[in-house]
């Protein structure tokens, strides 16, 4: 009987590069990135959407979608505008 392969032992992944984790980021709130401010609800997508009345400019489109007050101020939000420069 030719049963001779177990040659492998017990292969176990001990060294796991911790790749497709992204959580190690530096608490960055509102921080310019490229140029650009980021949503300081997501800090995912740039600030897109204007509160109104106070005129913060502080959220994403998704997330102005979810804030009844500006996430800034407090103040109520009566709408969001996307201001959109030319
Ligand atoms: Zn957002
Ligand atoms: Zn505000």
């Amino acid at each position: 009987m030719a049963a001779g392969s177990a040659g492998e032992g017990a292969g176990s992944n001990t060294e796991l590069p911790d790749a497709g984790l992204d959580t190690g980021r530096p608490a960055a709130p509102e921080s310019t990135m490229g140029g650009e401010t980021s949503c300081i609800i997501c800090f995912e997508r740039p600030k897109s959407h204007l509160a109104v009345p106070c005129s913060h400019l502080c959220v994403c489109g998704p997330c102005s979608e979810l804030m009844r007050e500006c996430p800034y101020c407090r103040e109520p939000v009566m709408m969001w505008l996307a201001p959109r420069p030319v």
